[in-house]
């Protein structure tokens, strides 16, 4: 193999590596990355299902879920603050269909029975036990 060929050669492959290089990291800024699972640490918890609940200051109810390990939750989101609870699998259940029942999820003024519901038992926390910060 002649120097001439040896070089172009390794020319090209810094090349192809360098676009594998560019396609990987375009890659992995584009995957969502998750929200931090209490449970297994990883980014990897999600927002499955959403509904604004009526208050003095609207509230965000979320159904969460970990795409990495069996941790389920609820997280209520504030202009203030961003937190959750964990949520037995059943609770987790009833609370994502209830958001997928409700006609208007972003809407805080919409009057349909699972707005009502969620905003009794979601507008006092207090007696919740588990609450963990989402950051
Ligand atoms: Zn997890
Ligand atoms: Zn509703």
């Amino acid at each position: 193999m002649s120097a001439r060929v040896f070089l172009g050669a390794l020319v090209a492959v810094v090349l192809a590596l360098r676009l594998l290089y560019s396609i990987v990291r375009r890659r992995r800024r584009a995957e969502p990355s998750g929200l931090r699972c209490p449970a297994c640490q990883a980014q990897r918890l999600v927002v499955t299902a959403a509904i604004v609940l009526p208050g003095s200051s609207p509230l965000d109810l979320e159904a969460l879920a970990c795409r990495r390990c069996t941790f389920r939750g609820a997280g209520v989101r504030t202009s203030d603050d961003h937190v959750g609870y964990p949520l037995p699998p059943l609770e987790w259940g009833r609370l994502s269909s209830a958001i997928l029942r409700c006609p208007s999820p972003r809407d805080p003024a919409c009057t349909c029975a699972e707005h009502l519901r969620e905003g009794r038992v979601w507008t006092d926390t207090r007696a919740r036990e588990g609450r963990f910060v989402i950051d």
